[in-house]
């Protein structure tokens, strides 16, 4: 009889992925309950009144329209032509870092997914002729000109690269620097070398064939640009012959990982710098002698964690049994962000001689954001650097000396927020802190220009 029923009630979406289609998005847009969760990480979860929020945009703009259900509102409000895109939109729909801990928050309840309709509004609105933002739009060209956002010469970007780290051009291992870590975080591409080398693990580099992940274009809603990318990076990935491809950016990592298999299927192994180096420590092909006597913390990156969780398979059909209610069949998997990178830096931090390690408040699927994501830090730069200055302080409130994170774009950030806030903090890559760990005549830090964007 249920079979029956259910024969009979309009699809209103059939697919593979979990990803939104047309249908989809128009049906789900409609299904927001208005009750605000998604400013809020998840009750159970929080330790106290001062770091209950997980929204960065709402903390900031502090206006409904300024949260994942606001943006919602305005996605259904310009399909029913009740709303125009104006400058006041625009501001609004891209001051959202797509952190994404508002999609983890809502899914506690509700079967929404509102981080892919901020990302599906940015897509409708450029493919509108509007967006993204002035700022972005220069990186993206700079992108589509140089290779990388920051408008830096192609040619520079092996500047990084110092004499005595060994290359391997035969390896079949792939570090991909990013063009963060090549142009702006040069200290952690180095670190992230060397500890490669004191591991005697092989890997080459693209000497002239790196090209930007397409993550910064991707998030500000220019799919077909970024599909340029995807199109550019496997293609030569695939040409070498590859079969493994290892990252220090979690942006780089998230979008391979997560992003390009949406795009175009590819063969080669991912892996993000904190996976392949638990997994040395654990073949003992990497040892941790030195003690290193600091207190630390960590900051969960957006893109190692929450987002890097992949889109499972799903082979069903949406039904729509009420106007507003809908059913899955078979169930769609919920992406709630807890299969993100959590325990490899954790077990990176515990392993290192001397360390002391201390969570802060929200972590893991419920960290907060360091503020830069999402096209934020070109294109509002004070709104990043807010977000920032109270990530610190969640990281001073635990009484550490040293904030460490697993990407160079938080790095920018954070650091920036360092400076702003006169706070004591230090701040390192976790690549970094290892190499400080290792016994190993070449392992000093060296800190290259720090020049921040
Ligand atoms: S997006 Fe989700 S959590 Fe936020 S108001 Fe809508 S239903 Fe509630
Ligand atoms: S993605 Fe992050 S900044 Fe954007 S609405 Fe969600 S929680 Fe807020």
């Amino acid at each position: 009889m249920l079979k029956f029923v259910l024969n009979k009630l309009p699809s209103i979406g059939k697919g593979v992925s979990t990803l939104l289609n047309e249908q989809e998005y128009n049906e789900m847009i409609k299904r927001c309950l208005r009750c605000s969760i998604c400013k809020w990480i998840p009750q159970l979860q929080i330790k106290s009144q001062k770091y209950a929020s997980i929204c960065p945009s709402i903390d900031m703009f502090n206006f409904h329209a300024y949260s994942a259900g606001g943006r919602i509102i305005i996605a259904l409000a310009l399909e029913m032509g009740r709303l125009k895109p104006s400058k006041e939109l625009m501001e609004i729909v891209y001051k959202c870092t797509e952190c994404g801990g508002c999609d983890v928050s809502c899914k506690f309840l509700n079967t929404l997914e509102p981080l892919e309709i901020i990302v599906k509004l940015r897509e409708k609105l450029v493919s509108l002729g509007y967006g993204p933002m002035p700022k972005q739009q220069k990186y993206i060209k700079s992108i589509k000109n140089s290779n990388n956002p920051y408008n830096e010469p192609h040619e520079n970007r092996l500047n990084w690269l110092s004499n005595d780290i060994k290359i391997e051009p035969d390896a079949k291992v792939l570090y991909f620097v990013g063009c963060t870590s090549s142009y702006r975080r040069k200290e952690i591409a180095n670190a992230t070398a060397r500890v490669m080398n004191a591991a005697n693990y092989p890997f080459k580099i693209l000497i002239e064939n790196e090209y930007c992940c397409g993550s910064p274009i991707l998030r500000t809603g220019d799919k077909k640009s970024f599909i340029n990318q995807v199109n550019k990076n496997i293609d030569i990935i695939e040409k070498k012959g590859i079969e493994t491809v290892v990252f220090s950016c979690a942006g780089c990592y998230d979008t391979f990982k997560v992003d390009y298999p949406l795009e175009r299927e590819y063969n080669f192994k991912i892996l993000h710098t904190t996976e392949l180096f638990n997994d040395l420590i654990e073949k003992s092909k990497l040892e941790l002698n030195n003690q290193v006597l600091h207190t630390v913390t960590y900051h969960d990156p957006c893109h190692l964690g929450r987002n890097s969780e992949p889109y499972e398979k799903w082979d069903g059909e949406s039904l729509q049994m009420m106007p507003l209610v809908s059913i899955n069949m078979p169930e769609k998997p919920k992406r709630c962000g807890a299969n993100g990178i959590y325990n490899s830096p954790r077990n990176l931090l515990n392993k290192i001689p001397g360390l002391k390690f201390i969570e802060m408040e929200r972590i893991k699927e419920y960290s907060y954001c360091c503020g830069a994501g999402g096209g934020v830090k070109s294109a509002f730069p004070e709104f990043a650097l807010k977000t920032a200055k109270t990530r610190i302080e969640e990281a001073e409130d635990t009484g550490a000396e040293i904030i460490i994170s697993a990407c160079p774009f938080c790095s920018t950030n954070l650091k920036d927020g360092i400076v702003e806030k006169g706070s004591n903090l230090s701040f390192y890559d976790i690549s970094e802190l290892l190499l400080m760990a290792i016994d190993s005549p070449t392992n000093s830090v060296k800190e290259s220009s720090m020049e921040v964007t």
